[in-house]
């Protein structure tokens, strides 16, 4: 399925297999998620794709072929494709421990070709084992909802009392992750989504209201997941003295002014951007033992656009993913 212009749907097409390159490998695919970031590119609100583009950056599949120098999987391994695709290793950031912010960094689905096809190929380096335990479809939704999920949860810090704006696939497995070690989880959805709210106590959450609603208590931290700027306001206003509230979004509205005592007390605002291959092995090596349990609804590679647009109308809870052969 592919992107041909911003603001356009995708459109199938029959492409050549890919071959891989040095160091790369071909995957044969059997799922992708589906990501909020996907929209985004898809209306254009990043705005350099390569074009004609395969988005897709939650990738599962077998390892079909190898490039010159690439011995890092057998043929017939399972592994996953997440976002990051490429870093530099030279530049400030990749020599600092944080590749996610590379200068030079190339994104899967984005920069690269990824998982909305039956083959793609990846740098070696940038893929991970899927761990067992997992079926192929209820992986996929680990690899950047789980995985960036994740490196904002660590942002966070310690937090006791949690909240996740926008309870949608990273919140569903983050809400898991985050009582597993013992915090308590507040979620927030559109007004009046009670499936969603419903589907947060589920999974652990204390409480769950509508993004307009004050929580029961003043919350230690937050992630904010969905694309609107107000909610960070609205985080802060919900947070007690020492809160990191974080973005874990790539594109949001614009944040509203507010009165700097708000964000008195060492309360502060953030983004998370990305992930490095570490975040990657920790959250894949935790992940089985939380144990996380994804809720995915699975869609036919050709319906790539309905599984965009029941996306953009929450008309699921959990996760969307493309079966893709
Ligand atoms: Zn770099
Ligand atoms: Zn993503």
């Amino acid at each position: 399925m592919v992107l041909r212009a911003p603001g356009h749907p995708l459109e199938p097409a029959e492409l050549p297999v890919p071959e891989p390159g040095l160091g790369q490998v071909r995957i044969d695919v059997t799922c992708c998620g589906v990501c909020r970031t996907d929209l985004h590119i898809l209306d254009g609100e990043l705005d350099q794709p390569k074009l004609p583009l395969v988005p897709g950056h939650q990738i599962v599949g077998t390892v079909s072929a190898a490039g010159d120098g690439a011995d890092r999987y057998e043929i017939g391994d399972r592994i996953g494709v997440p976002w990051l695709g490429w870093t530099c290793g030279e530049c400030r950031y990749c020599l600092s421990g944080r590749e996610n912010l590379c200068d030079r960094a190339r994104f899967t689905g984005y920069d690269i070709d990824g998982g909305y096809a039956e083959a793609a190929v990846a740098d070696e380096r940038f893929c991970f084992p899927v761990p067992e335990g997992f079926p192929d479809d209820q992986a996929a939704p680990l690899l950047c909802a789980g995985l960036i999920g994740y490196r904002a949860l660590r942002l966070v810090g310690e937090a006791e009392r949690i909240g996740f704006y926008g309870f949608g696939s990273s919140a569903h497995i983050l809400c898991q992750l985050a009582v597993h070690e013992g915090r308590r989880v507040f979620a927030f959805t559109r007004e009046g989504d009670t499936a969603n709210q419903d589907f947060a106590r589920e999974l652990g959450a204390e409480w769950a209201g509508s993004s307009a609603e004050t929580p029961p208590e003043e919350l230690d931290g937050a992630i904010v997941f969905a694309a609107d700027g107000s909610l960070m306001t609205a985080a802060l206003r919900a947070s007690a003295k020492g809160a990191n509230v974080i973005s874990a979004g790539i594109h949001m509205s614009d944040i509203p002014s507010f009165p700097y005592e708000q964000l008195w007390g060492e309360r502060t605002l953030g983004s998370v951007a990305n992930l490095t291959r570490r975040d990657g092995e920790e959250f894949l090596d935790l992940a089985p033992r939380v144990p996380v349990r994804t809720q995915v609804t699975t869609y036919e590679l050709g319906d790539a656009n309905r599984a965009l647009d029941d996306l953009r109308a929450g008309r699921f809870s959990g996760a969307a993913v493309l079966l893709c052969r």
